[in-house]
């Protein structure tokens, strides 16, 4: 039988229990008391992946570079949520985690991630869209870019072969590059 040990007394309950046998509490959370350790680790995860994005930016590799910038602003997400939590001395729900972390109910996987981030920022906000609408772009941007830097696809509308770095001089990409690593820099401010 898989048992699931209580985050706040320890006591063992079967894997299918909602609330702890013992003390009643929620089982599956991940505990208010863990809560600063992940943010802790989150930001020096950020904090690698924005020195790799940088590496990769003086090795000329700029949409690379902006692919990490994009991971860090996505893990960079994670403290945000996280602190809201522990400031306010709540578990959370694991199911929550997992549904902005993983983004499952979103055809792009880091949707979720990316809203929360972009909200963080105060975007200044193009007149004609409204602020959702804005976020959603960017956050369907990203997803894009990440998906056609790292992969070759078949593109059907076009009958060819889709490589976005091919659609790119040297010069963009290097814009692509700095402005990524310019936000995900202030991300990395803002948390410490
Ligand atoms: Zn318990």
């Amino acid at each position: 039988m898989v048992l699931n040990n209580c985050p706040h007394c320890s006591a063992k309950n079967t894997r299918n229990e909602i609330l702890c046998s013992n003390c009643g509490t929620q089982l599956d959370v991940i505990p208010c008391e863990n809560l600063e350790n992940g943010i802790q680790i989150t930001k020096r995860n950020g904090k690698s992946l924005i020195e790799t994005a940088t590496l990769l930016n003086c090795n000329k590799k700029y949409l690379h570079s902006a692919i990490f910038s994009i991971f860090a602003i996505e893990e960079m997400a994670k403290p945000h949520l996280l602190s809201a939590n522990y400031s306010q001395k709540k578990d959370i729900p694991y199911a929550e985690w997992d549904r902005i972390a993983r983004g499952r109910n979103r055809k792009s996987p880091h949707f979720e991630k990316w809203k929360t981030y972009m909200e963080s920022l105060k975007l200044n906000i193009h007149p004609d869209l409204t602020k959702d609408e804005t976020i959603e772009m960017i956050a369907e941007y990203y997803v894009r870019l990440k998906n056609n830097v790292l992969y070759v696809n078949w593109e059907k509308r076009l009958n060819k072969w889709y490589w976005l770095p091919e659609d790119y001089s040297e010069t963009e990409q290097e814009k692509i590059s700095r402005d990524l690593l310019y936000s995900a820099r202030k991300g990395y401010e803002r948390l410490t």
